[in-house]
């Protein structure tokens, strides 16, 4: 009897220590959301934490922030990707030479991988907000500096990971650059679940149009996800992707947190919500939109009269 509870009592402390890192989204479970992850990871409570909330008014311009090159971008890649459901969010691991460098990356940087973030089929998930407007959805690529060869030597240096963000919202057409990746959900509806497909359409499909790529603010954060780390030079671009409302349905209601054998709870709301900037500039590509606010506005606005004036004066 006595070796029966020592058993028992063994297995618990074993799942009490297995437990220790487990992090989740507080739709999931309110005791392992976003509040909980520094916790489990110091990190997480750091000083240069991602999320933000972008503010227009803020902003500093930053001329030598020009055109992005992207590499093996602009056609679709050979090998198959590998699509799976990870238990936080639907996760396309990426292969072949795929790469972006230039518009202030100290280095070039390979792309690993891409994910989503969101709310649900009712309600707005994107990571970062701009001007505390927050949207539908947002797309991650997450590239690693050339210069390293795993991820976990690359998360100990500020520089060692560049994410390109992309903000999604929902409109009427369907987008067909996104379609293959609407109907693969279906196949990866728990954790664990994967597909592998055979790459039809190129990354930059996914991005905002060719034109408004040069539009971007850049700021340096962390993963937003535990162990949060601060290695990330982030991009989150200008203008958003659109696609269409039943493609957002599909997208947002068909995953799920849970794997097979346990109660089904959907994938919702797998966002951390915008964390504070504690003294970081975000600088604005020389193309992105600034706008001031009517403090900073009305001062500039008297100085240019003034200067205008004294010119028609002087001549
Ligand atoms: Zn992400």
């Amino acid at each position: 009897m006595k070796m029966l509870q020592l058993g028992i009592t063994f297995i618990i402390l074993l799942e009490q220590v297995s437990g220790e890192g487990q992090w989740c989204y507080s739709s999931q479970n309110p005791a392992c959301g976003p509040d909980h992850w520094k916790d489990i990871s110091h990190n997480c409570g750091g000083d240069h934490q991602s999320p933000i909330n972008i503010e227009k008014a803020k902003v500093k311009r930053d001329s030598d922030l020009g055109n992005i090159t992207f590499n093996g971008y602009d056609h679709a890649p050979s090998a198959e990707w590998k699509l799976m459901n990870d238990g936080h969010s639907v996760l396309l691991s990426l292969s072949g030479d795929i790469s972006i460098s230039g518009a202030g990356l100290p280095n070039t940087y390979k792309a690993l991988q891409f994910h989503f973030h969101w709310g649900s089929p009712t309600k707005d998930g994107s990571e970062h907000t701009v001007d505390s407007k927050q949207f539908p959805l947002e797309l991650h690529i997450v590239h690693m500096n050339a210069k390293y060869s795993t991820v976990t030597e690359a998360k100990k240096d500020p520089q060692g990971l560049a994410v390109l963000g992309i903000l999604i919202m929902v409109g009427e057409a369907d987008n067909p650059s996104y379609s293959p990746l609407v109907s693969a959900m279906k196949n990866i509806s728990l954790e664990g679940d994967y597909v592998l497909m055979t790459p039809t359409f190129p990354l930059e499909s996914l991005l905002p149009a060719h034109g408004k790529l040069s539009r971007y603010y850049r700021y340096q954060g962390s993963l937003t996800t535990p162990d949060c780390s601060q290695a990330v030079i982030w991009t989150v671009f200008e203008e958003p992707v659109t696609i269409s409302r039943n493609q957002h349905r599909i997208l947002t209601d068909t995953a799920h947190f849970s794997s097979q054998g346990e109660t089904p709870v959907k994938m919702w709301e797998n966002y951390r919500p915008p964390q504070p900037l504690k003294g970081r500039q975000v600088l604005a590509s020389k193309d992105a939109t600034v706008s001031c606010s009517p403090g900073l506005c009305a001062p500039v606005l008297t100085l240019c009269m003034i200067s205008l004036a004294a010119r028609i004066l002087l001549n």
